[in-house]
């Protein structure tokens, strides 16, 4: 008999395919990539955090199942909090986070998250706890989910008793246990049968991203009514009605201005072009023009002083200068050195090398606008530098972002990676790190483990590569809307 663990509740209360396919068919699971892995780290670093605010606790041996599940039997003696405590009955298996002894007999569970808000699946995981812990004979009397206060600042060493809310769940948990126990008897059933037939639905990806997503969907045709931009209900609508490719939406259907921009680009089988508005946003671009490109880390603990979690930090950026339309091109770039902290650094790289005037082209300003105003709150004798830089930072996502330009090669998307082969024979498929994510997880990496010189090396010349297509792309595709217009 398969073993109903927490997790596998989890992912059963979102989807059955997916829970039977943890159990009998673990290698059609994908490998977790590097941001994954780094998620996963992140979560253990924070749980030991928190386990520092309860200093006579006593961690439960993890290595062996069975020595965790026969030691934590031990330990619930010593009437002490408890780390990773494991319990196993009825074919259910639960480890939790923290458990904490009351005077009156009774127990407390406390989860540790490594986010910032409570969410309803933490309320469904301790809910599954609670009920292993019960049938396992324990008496439970608060339930509590320890998350992390966003509005801290570090300043010195980090003060755990500062860094996590602790919210009181108690009543919630009495909301979600109702039908629980119905709930593990069809799992159970689930794990022990046939692969369920399901189709796909909004709980794909909802509450988190399945990792299933590439087989179940793989059905689909290019050009899907999922490609709709912003779609939606309305994309489920179609699908239900069996309508699956954009091109044979009826006209009477109701789209949005841009999603029937895509229907027609589908039916003609050819690009969406408004010369006129591309042609106004190129005017406004004033030369030396900027392509600026920032790489970041955002830690859920803070790493450097004056930081709050998951403040996103600045450790690389691409520049490409050209003085005129027709000028020659000069790339410049910066990579912080990750024993140190590259804030300052990085702004004092960047004076030199933005220049006073000229506009700093971006992919999706908001996010430079953003990391460029966190960095100045940090170091104020940079404000008039940054309000300077601030304004003269121009987007060259409009366009696409309006639908100047479609292609359905997009897939109803803006995103830098999805124009790119849209417009250019550029792509991101040959480089070792193909998206921002990874370049993040892999710096994150270099700071937080003891990697070998050879490793740092390399690490550091696929950062660079990455960085500098990012620009790189942006120049070409300026230069591709130029023809256009
Ligand atoms: S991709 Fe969707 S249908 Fe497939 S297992 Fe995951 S949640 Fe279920």
């Amino acid at each position: 008999m398969a073993l109903l663990t927490k997790t596998k509740y989890l992912a059963g209360l979102q989807c059955s395919k997916l829970l039977w396919t943890l159990i009998n068919d673990k290698a059609s699971i994908p490998e977790p990539d590097e941001s994954q892995e780094l998620i996963f780290d992140t979560g253990t670093d924070v749980g030991v955090l928190a386990t520092s605010l309860y200093p006579e606790g006593i961690k439960v041996s993890e290595g062996n199942f069975m020595e965790n599940i026969n030691q934590t039997k031990t330990l619930l003696d010593k009437n002490k909090p408890l780390f990773e405590p494991g319990f196993m009955v009825d074919d259910l298996f639960s480890r939790g986070d923290i458990l904490v002894p009351n005077d009156n007999d009774t127990w407390d569970i406390v989860e540790v998250k490594s986010s910032t808000k409570l969410k309803e699946v933490n309320i469904h995981d301790v809910s599954f706890q609670k009920l292993v812990y019960e049938k396992a004979g324990l008496k439970i009397d608060k339930c509590y989910v320890m998350h992390i206060d966003k509005t801290y600042v570090r300043n010195g060493d980090i003060e755990p008793e500062k860094l996590f809310i602790k919210e009181d769940i108690t009543e919630q948990v009495k909301e979600f246990e109702v039908g629980i126990k119905e709930r593990v008897k069809d799992m159970k059933a689930v794990l022990n049968g046939k692969k369920p037939k399901i189709d796909i639905g909004n709980y794909c990806n909802n509450p988190t991203d399945c990792s299933l997503t590439d087989d179940c969907w793989d059905f689909l045709p290019k050009g899907n009514v999922f490609d709709l931009t912003r779609g939606g209900k309305r994309s489920w609508e179609l699908y239900s009605k069996n309508i699956i490719k954009i091109k044979d939406i009826p006209n009477e259907f109701k789209l949005s201005e841009k999603q029937e921009i895509q229907r027609q680009a589908a039916l003609t089988g050819k690009p969406h072009v408004e010369p006129a508005n591309i042609k106004k946003f190129i005017d406004g671009l004033n030369y030396p023009l900027y392509y600026f490109d920032f790489e970041t880390i955002n830690p859920a603990v803070p790493i450097f002083n004056g930081m709050s979690p998951y403040q996103k930090i600045p450790f690389q950026y691409s520049l490409h200068i050209q003085e005129t339309e027709d000028g020659e091109l000069k790339h410049v770039s910066f990579l912080a050195d990750h024993k140190k902290d590259p804030r300052e650094e990085i702004l004092k790289s960047m004076q030199e090398n933005l220049g006073t005037e000229g506009t700093i082209l971006a992919w999706n300003q908001s996010f430079e606008i953003g990391v460029i105003k966190e960095l100045v709150a940090n170091f104020p004798e940079y404000e008039e530098w940054g309000s300077q830089t601030i304004k003269r930072v121009d987007d060259l996502i409009i366009p696409f972002r309006q639908f100047n330009y479609y292609n359905s090669i997009q897939k109803g998307s803006a995103s830098l990676k999805n124009v790119l082969p849209a417009l250019t024979d550029l792509s991101y498929d040959n480089l070792e790190i193909g998206n921002g994510a990874d370049a993040s997880s892999l710096y994150h990496r270099m700071v937080i483990d003891e990697l070998q010189p050879f490793e740092v090396e390399k690490i550091r010349t696929d950062l660079e590569t990455y960085c500098t297509q990012d620009t790189y792309a942006e120049v070409v595709i300026l230069k591709e809307l130029r023809k256009l217009v």
